[in-house]
C-alpha cells in the first residue's frame, strides 16, 4: 500500500494485524523462520475472513525478533528480551492510534512461555487510546478447535507446524530428512509446568516434538483457515465490547 492508500481507507472499523514468529530452531527439517511462516499465513487468512464485511485490515511487516530461551542453545536461534517485546507492541499500538487505526491484532505463532508473557503484558497494559487483541493458543478452548497433536502439547516442529510449512512455502520443508525423525510425543506442556526450561531438558535435543514424518499440505491448510477463523473472531469479538 501507499500512505494514500491508508489516508483513503476506512479506518472506522479498521484492524491492524501484527504476524509475530521467532528466529528459533524447529527441528533439522524446517526453517529457522518457521513460525513467522505460520503467523503470516494466519494473519492472510484473518485478513481474507474479516474483509467479508467490509472491515478494513491492514497487514503489518511481521515481527521475527522475540524471546526463544528455550530454544537459546541452539545455533541460529536469535533471541531477545520479552520486555523489548512488550515494549515495542505497546508503540506500534500507539504508533497506529496517531492515525486513527485503534484496534492492534496479534497474529502470534510462537509459543515461548516468556514470549507469552510479553504479548499478554502488553494487552494488559495498551496505550491509551489503543485496544491489542491477542490469541493465546495455549487457552484450553483455543487449543481445542487445532489439532490432536497440538492439544498433547508436543507441538514444535512436528506434524502441526510442519503442515502450514508444507502447506505455504513447500521448498522449505525437507521431506527426506522429515521422514526419518522418530516420533518425539514428549509434551512441552507438561515439561513448562515441572519449570524446564529448555527443549533438551524437555526431552527434545534436536528441537523437535510430535510427529513430524506425518505432516501433509493438506492438514496445513486446514490449521490456516482454523487459526484465521480464531483470530477474526477474537477480534469482532473486541470490537463489540468497545
Ligand atoms: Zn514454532
Amino acid at each position: 500500500m501507499t500512505w494514500t492508500d491508508v489516508r483513503d481507507s476506512d479506518r472506522a472499523r479498521s484492524v491492524a494485524i501484527l504476524p509475530v514468529g521467532a528466529v528459533e530452531a524447529h527441528g533439522p527439517h524446517l526453517p529457522i523462520g518457521t513460525d513467522v511462516v505460520i503467523a503470516e499465513a494466519m494473519a492472510s487468512s484473518c485478513a481474507e475472513q474479516l474483509a467479508v464485511d467490509g472491515s478494513t485490515v491492514f497487514l503489518l511487516p511481521p515481527l521475527w525478533y522475540t524471546a526463544t530461551g528455550f530454544a537459546s542453545t541452539f545455533p541460529g536461534t536469535v533471541g531477545v528480551d520479552p520486555r523489548t517485546v512488550t515494549d515495542l507492541i505497546r508503540q506500534i499500538s500507539a504508533s497506529l492510534e496517531e492515525h486513527q487505526i485503534t484496534t492492534l491484532a496479534i497474529a502470534n505463532a510462537h509459543l515461548d512461555p516468556a514470549h507469552l508473557g510479553s504479548l499478554r503484558d502488553a494487552v494488559e497494559a495498551p496505550p491509551t487510546g489503543g485496544r491489542i487483541v491477542f490469541l493465546d493458543l495455549t487457552h484450553r478452548e483455543v487449543a481445542a478447535r487445532l489439532t490432536d497433536e497440538f492439544r498433547t502439547g508436543a507441538c514444535h516442529a512436528g506434524r502441526f507446524e510442519g503442515s502450514v510449512v508444507l502447506a505455504e512455502t513447500p521448498d522449505l520443508f525437507r521431506r527426506e530428512i522429515a521422514e526419518g525423525l522418530a516420533p518425539n510425543p514428549a509434551s512441552l506442556a507438561t515439561a513448562i509446568r515441572e519449570g524446564i526450561d529448555n527443549f533438551t531438558d524437555a526431552g527434545g535435543p534436536d528441537a523437535y516434538f510430535g510427529w513430524p514424518a506425518e505432516a501433509t499440505a493438506e492438514e496445513g491448510r486446514e490449521t490456516v483457515r482454523t487459526l484465521g477463523t480464531l483470530l477474526a473472531a477474537a477480534i469482532r469479538s473486541a470490537w463489540e465490547e468497545a
